[in-house]
């Protein structure tokens, strides 16, 4: 059934669990793009924000464990220079969001790929720097697009779901509070940010938002169209898992297109800086 009030899928029993704490919130300020939808939120910021944190420390265990972790040098330097001009940038949509614990490391894999959980704890994949010959522009595009879902909260909004999900079920068995475990969640956070699929709404929004992080942080915006362009391409027949429920390639160009046109202004004012 559908929980009306919070918007989360749920039972019956996590429901009375769920309204008790589910909070309505706007994370982020709308922008030169206008980004504005409420979100319906069961678990707190600081709740996923600790367990997105413990999330990715296993992740790059894992991956230097494989020796996987930053090998090249100088890969890792452009990818944290890019990094180090979109985050002042985030200030237009959370004006806390510079001070986060900002982390950003290079896993060697063939994935065409990136993402950034929540609280601001990224990574991007040799696979797309590499098969994809990015550009900065282009690489300022993937990295503003997976910034903004952290600013948007999106992985704290799916986990919200999720969770709803499985206090739902484990409701019925056995009494189970709120507080959940961490590491319940950390695993939760992980799937919804590396291994699930983003809705195209969220996807439409980091697309905006992302060109407009771009923008201010003197990146050209129009990136992003021929970033997607190349990406469709690496795809061939069976796209990149990220892309795979994403917009229409044909629409999200579109968009782009349109977004990169109207933050132009920020671009050319964040190049005579
Ligand atoms: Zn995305």
């Amino acid at each position: 059934m559908r929980v009306g009030m919070c918007g989360l899928r749920a039972g019956v029993a996590a429901c009375a669990l769920a309204l008790a704490s589910c909070q309505t919130v706007q994370t982020t300020q709308p922008g030169t793009v206008g980004v504005e939808r409420k979100q319906s939120m069961l678990l707190s910021s600081a709740q996923v924000d600790k367990s997105a944190a413990l999330a990715y420390q296993q992740v790059m265990k894992k991956a230097a464990s494989k020796n996987a972790l930053n090998r090249n040098a100088a890969q890792v330097a452009r990818v944290r220079a890019i990094s180090q001009r979109l985050v002042p940038a985030t200030a237009a949509f959370r004006p806390e969001a510079p001070r986060w614990a900002w982390e950003v490391n290079v896993i060697t894999s063939g994935d065409v790929n990136a993402w950034c959980m929540p609280g601001g704890k990224m990574a991007v994949y040799t696979g797309l720097i590499e098969k994809l010959k990015v550009t900065d522009d282009e690489l300022a595009a993937v990295m503003g697009h997976e910034i903004a879902h952290a600013l948007r909260e999106h992985g704290r909004e799916r986990a919200s779901q999720a969770y709803a999900q499985a206090i739902g079920i484990q409701v019925i068995g056995a009494a189970v509070g709120l507080g959940g475990s961490q590491m319940q969640i950390a695993q939760i956070i992980t799937d919804v940010t590396i291994n699930l699929p983003n809705s195209r709404e969220h996807e439409v929004e980091a697309d905006r938002i992302g060109v407009e992080l771009a923008a201010r942080a003197g990146y050209d915006p129009r990136a992003a169209v021929t970033l997607w362009q190349k990406m469709g391409q690496a795809g061939g027949a069976a796209p990149p898992q990220f892309l795979s429920t994403h917009p229409s390639p044909q629409n999200r160009q579109n968009d782009l297109a349109a977004y990169a046109a109207r933050v132009m202004p920020l671009y050319e004012s964040a190049r005579k800086r």
